[in-house]
């Protein structure tokens, strides 16, 4: 037993604190922190050798305000049902952080997918699907589940698949679910969301002179040394881009181990040797240390992106970084954040930071209704309208455009370029919300308890607007 509040008790206390800030009602609050539903199945798997596995899961729908709920599915050995109820309510306090228009949810299959071969994870996956299905907990205007901690597209692909061949919705069956390739109803740019949603947060406080000079940073990333933990989904691609936009990448951890490399280590190097040897071990060019050595590590910015209680009270003081960056969710426990404000170490809580896979499954989720890709309809037409300016343009000041300067200039926008401006968007104002609110937040530069007052005042006027079903 962990000696660590529980992450449902973590985030219930959290909620109370802000509901106080927001002066909720008591009994309107009691709604809010309540989880609505809580699916629990047990089913049976064959395995590849003839055995039969039970396995255990859940889908949480923490809150109705508004539909459908929205929330990933993880497959974890540890998962539990308190966590996935945890998570759900922090899903739901996320969508109002970043105004998508969702209620909180999330899944949780209790598997370690290390352990199943691609035929196994395929069963458990349509089973588990077909359990949703069956209970009416998936479809594009109920619940809409994505990838978490141990799944991706494939996972989606499995589930949309199985969603379209047993519902009788063949319209928008595809909105059922989430981070599905893009062959498959997926939109380009959710893959690298999450991680690309926590390089917008980490620029957008680094540009703030005001949480630089707080937290004694010079201002900008470019140069600024920073250490992740996890080289999954949210790990990798975070890495990947804060790197090409000028921070020196100093350390990476994973399970097995950490490497460290003031100069800087090549995040795509580094994951493409795990992925042909299985580990960081024998990487040559960088300091091999233990898994848990990324806290020792001196840098400007960590980023903790694998699992939830990884900076503790214990650890705190291990920690050598100005800023904390949460690409995961949960990973520092309440004392920790205490300890680390008490230091003016800023930290970028999960709650916003890691909001760029919803925000981006949003997108997809409308592409799927609409069933049209983004920029498909105006790319030419606004590539028209440019062209015809910048020849008015040269027509009334005689300037001269070379053929590259026409073309960068005038190229209407792909689905691509509009998902990621649609995320950066959200990232800075969410950003400033949050900055605009931490002087009503007793204590300083709580950005955690000013991003989650934002929330619960957003849901709460919901539940009041809405009125309540008789
Ligand atoms: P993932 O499964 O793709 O990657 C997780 C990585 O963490 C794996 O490589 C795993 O080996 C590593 N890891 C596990 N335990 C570790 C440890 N003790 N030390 C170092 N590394 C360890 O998962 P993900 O999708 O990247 O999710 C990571 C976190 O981000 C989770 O908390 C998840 O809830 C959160 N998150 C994910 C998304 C998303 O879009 N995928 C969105 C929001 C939040």
């Amino acid at each position: 037993m962990s000696r660590h509040p529980s992450l449902l008790a973590e985030v219930d206390r959290l909620v109370d604190k802000a509901a106080a800030l927001a002066k909720v009602p008591p009994d309107l609050l009691e709604q809010i922190r309540q989880c609505n539903s809580v699916y629990r199945m047990s089913f049976p798997v064959r395995r590849d050798d003839g055995t039969i596995q039970t396995v255990q899961a859940w889908r949480a729908e923490h809150s109705q305000h508004k539909t459908p709920t929205k929330g990933g599915i993880r497959y974890a050995e540890m998962v539990t049902e308190e966590e996935v109820m945890a998570l759900a309510a922090l899903m739901t306090y996320k969508c109002a952080v970043v105004d998508v228009p969702f209620g909180g949810a999330k899944g949780g299959v209790r598997i370690d997918p290390r352990r199943h071969s691609v035929g196994e994870l395929q069963r458990i996956t349509r089973r588990y699907a077909f359990e949703l299905c069956r209970k009416g907990f998936i479809g594009p205007g109920v619940d809409v589940p994505a990838p978490d901690y141990g799944t991706g597209e494939r996972e989606m692909a499995w589930i949309a698949d199985t969603y379209a061949a047993v519902s009788s919705d063949k319209l928008d069956a595809m909105a059922c679910v989430t981070g599905k390739p893009v062959s498959q109803g997926g939109i380009r740019g959710r893959k690298d969301a999450t991680g690309r949603g926590v390089f917008f947060g980490i620029r957008e406080a680094c540009s703030n002179v005001e949480d630089m000079k707080w937290c004694g940073l010079s201002p900008g990333l470019s140069g600024k040394r920073v250490v992740v933990q996890g080289l999954g989904n949210v790990g990798f691609h975070a890495a990947r881009i804060l790197r090409d936009a000028g921070a020196v990448i100093v350390g990476l951890s994973e399970r097995e181990g950490t490497l460290c490399d003031p100069r800087g280590l090549d995040p795509e190097a580094v994951a493409r040797f795990r992925a042909e040897t299985g580990s960081l071990a024998g990487f040559v060019g960088a300091e091999a240390m233990p898994s848990d050595g990324w806290l020792d590590i001196d840098c400007d910015i960590l980023v903790p992106a694998a699992i939830e209680n990884v900076i503790t009270e214990d650890n705190v003081a291990r920690v050598k970084a100005r800023v904390i960056a949460e690409g995961a969710n949960g990973p520092t426990t309440a004392a920790a954040h205490e300890a680390l404000l008490a230091r003016k170490v800023m930290v970028l809580p999960d709650v916003y930071l890691n909001a760029g896979g919803v925000t981006v499954s949003y997108f997809e989720w409308l592409k799927n209704l609409s069933h049209v890709r983004f920029g498909r309809v105006q790319k030419r037409y606004e590539r028209h309208v440019h062209q015809r300016m910048l020849k008015g343009v040269a027509t009334a000041t005689g300037a001269k455009f070379g053929d590259a300067d026409i073309e960068a200039m005038s190229s209407g926008p792909d689905e691509e370029d509009l998902v990621r401006s649609g995320l950066e968007e959200t990232m800075i104002r969410a950003y400033h919300e949050i900055r605009d609110a931490v002087s009503r937040v007793p204590g300083d530069h709580d950005l955690r308890t000013a991003a989650m007052l934002i929330a619960i005042e957003k849901v709460a006027r919901c539940y009041e607007e809405l009125g309540i079903f008789p």
